[in-house]
């Protein structure tokens, strides 16, 4: 943003300070086109039959286009990719990916992508960091969005911070369900406060499962370590993906890339194997195991080696000499806020950049490796759109400062609040019900029940208890708000999955169990009526020159 108008200042909020985003856990990598047996429209094709057809065709091209040089950018800016021994960028596989093109620095790819932009970002003085602020409500005055409130979380102050044009990129919503591999910061604020401002939020029926999450922590298993050879036995120590469909072009998946199949399938077949009574059950619930011990020490401590690290400390577990306990877990979410392929979202000076948005790219299944490289790619975009929009719109109108007071008053008057309800009672009773009813499997019996459980929980929560009522780092006030973030995002998932009548990538009715090109190749828009419930319109995906095939894998040569 600043590259493109140097004249501009820019504010960078963030409620934890910034390498402690979540894109610091990413381990795998990120995908761009770089080796001389790839192609752009493999590259293209990959991410469209990835997505089961729901994403935007031009934003897929514009997405691969532009992903070799946001990637080459960040070299020069610092970021040590790994290298083959001829000293060009290594590529590993990821699943869905039929040719090798996913950088990575070791197993630590988001940590050294985000120590790069934000090393990069110091250089650059009308830069100022809010750090630990929490933003609370978009200022939309005239028709536009004018800035933020956010409250200092070291002191409670609450203040305005003004901006001609806002970006969100405050990431996903995982922490919605109970187990996953996102940290504690993801309960969708960025998509409550656009919603809550009128914006409309597009596919969010469409939640990613990651096949290999550790029971209790919801702690991710990169897929590298498939990659790197790992493979998933029952409680019979049977590999039983090898009874499945995983779209793989044989009657029965090729054992080489039976792990590396698509994330929604893996998770599928881990629900069936649970059917057949086939997987094993322990103190937190059903779990098959990864085997990678074949690997051997020497690979696994050097291809895989946070793997080791993170078995050793959370569950006490040598990967060398014992298989992993592992389970589907929520990871990703594809759907967010809607903004066009220039990053703009339908409110003037609102932009939207990351997972926080829809753009869209994942539609109803992300493909692994894509997500850090969709960041850096729409993340210039909105940086260019938002810097435009800034320079056509000076000045601030009148009336933000009533819109101030009014946010002060409502959290100073939810501070001491007398409430009878518990935000951990509403939160694990919201988590339940999300699990049961909008989880892998969804029908409409189980997501109305979802939705009436949502409905009482919003009730409940206008009755919630503030115990601490102190000013600094008050943890149980932002819990709190929090929660109402999630509830209002939940909402919409379960009213989105409810009008999907068929079953597409994630999204998988049992009472609708085909696709229906005809109905719904289209994306929902989820928004929010005055009652606090979601309304659910269309728009058709943009089809430029891939019409909707049949989803298949297997690794091309
Ligand atoms: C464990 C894990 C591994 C992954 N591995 C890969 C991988 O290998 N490859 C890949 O492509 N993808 C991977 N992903 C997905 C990818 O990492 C994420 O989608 C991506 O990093 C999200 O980045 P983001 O910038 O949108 O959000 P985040 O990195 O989550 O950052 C959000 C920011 O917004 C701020 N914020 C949020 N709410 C507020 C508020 N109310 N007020 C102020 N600030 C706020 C936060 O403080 C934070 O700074 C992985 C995800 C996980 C969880």
């Amino acid at each position: 943003m600043f590259e493109s108008d140097p004249t501009l200042t820019i504010a960078v909020v963030s409620k934890v300070y910034p390498m402690r985003s979540h894109t610091v856990s990413a381990e795998g990598g990120a995908a761009a086109v770089i080796k001389p047996n790839d192609s752009l429209e493999d590259h293209i094709y990959d991410t469209i039959s990835g997505a089961d057809w729901m994403c935007d065709q031009d934003a897929v091209e514009a997405f691969v286009n532009e992903a070799p040089k946001e990637m080459l950018q960040l070299e020069h800016w610092g970021c040590p990719w790994n290298r083959e021994e001829d000293g060009t960028v290594a590529v590993r596989p990821f699943g869905g990916m039929k040719i090798q093109r996913t950088w990575y620095a070791a197993d630590k790819t988001g940590f050294h992508m985000l120590h790069t932009l934000f090393q990069t970002s110091l250089k650059y003085d009308p830069i100022e960091r809010f750090d630990e602020w929490f933003v609370t409500r978009l200022l939309v005055e005239d028709g536009r969005c004018q800035g933020v409130v956010a409250v200092e979380l070291a002191t409670g102050r609450i203040q305005p911070i003004l901006g001609r044009s806002v970006i969100l990129s405050t990431g996903g919503c995982g922490k919605i369900f109970p187990f996953t591999t996102n940290a504690n910061i993801k309960n969708g604020d960025g998509m409550a406060l656009a919603y809550r401002a009128g914006v409309p939020l597009k596919d969010m029926e469409f939640i990613q499962y990651h096949p290999t999450g550790l029971p209790f922590t919801g702690i991710l298993i990169t897929e590298a370590s498939r990659a790197e050879g790992g493979i998933l036995v029952n409680k019979d120590g049977y590999r039983y993906l090898q009874d499945y469909d995983l779209g793989t072009p044989h009657p029965k998946p090729v054992l080489r890339s039976m792990e590396l199949g698509p994330r929604d399938r893996l998770s599928q077949a881990f629900v069936k194997e649970q059917e057949k009574g086939r997987t094993l059950e322990g103190e937190y619930g059903h779990y098959v195991h990864l085997d990678v011990r074949h690997l051997g020490e020497k690979i696994i401590d050097s291809r895989i080696p946070f793997v080791r690290e993170l078995c050793l400390k959370y569950e006490n577990i040598d990967p060398v000499k014992e298989m992993i306990p592992v389970r589907p877990v929520i990871h990703y979410v594809m759907g967010g806020v809607h903004t066009d392929i220039d990053s703009a979202t339908p409110l003037g000076g609102l932009f939207a950049a990351g997972e926080v948005a829809c753009v869209s790219i994942n539609g109803a299944n992300r493909l692994g490796s894509n997500s850090l490289t969709e960041l850096l790619v729409f993340g210039a975009r909105a940086g260019r759109s938002a810097a435009e929009f800034a320079k056509a719109h000076q000045g601030f109108t009148n009336g933000i400062e009533s819109q101030v007071l009014d946010e002060e008053n409502r959290l100073n008057t939810l501070l001491n609040s007398d409430g009878t309800e518990k935000v951990a009672d509403i939160r694990s009773e919201m988590h339940e019900t999300m699990e049961s009813g909008a989880g892998i499997y969804r029908s409409r019996d189980t997501l109305e029940q979802s939705s009436q459980k949502i409905r009482e929980l919003q009730e409940r929560y206008s009755r919630v208890k503030v115990e601490d009522r102190s000013m600094t780092f008050n943890t149980e006030l932002t819990s709190i708000l929090e929660l109402g973030y999630m509830l209002d995002v939940a909402e919409t998932i379960i009213q989105s999955a409810l009008q999907r009548e068929e079953s597409r990538g994630s999204h998988q009715r049992t009472d609708f169990p085909e696709r229906d090109d005809d109905q719904f190749l289209s994306h929902s828009l989820a928004y929010r009526e005055d009652d606090g419930s979601s309304r659910v319109d269309y728009l058709p995906v943009k089809i430029t020159k891939w019409p909707p095939g049949e989803r298949v894998y297997g690794e091309k040569k």
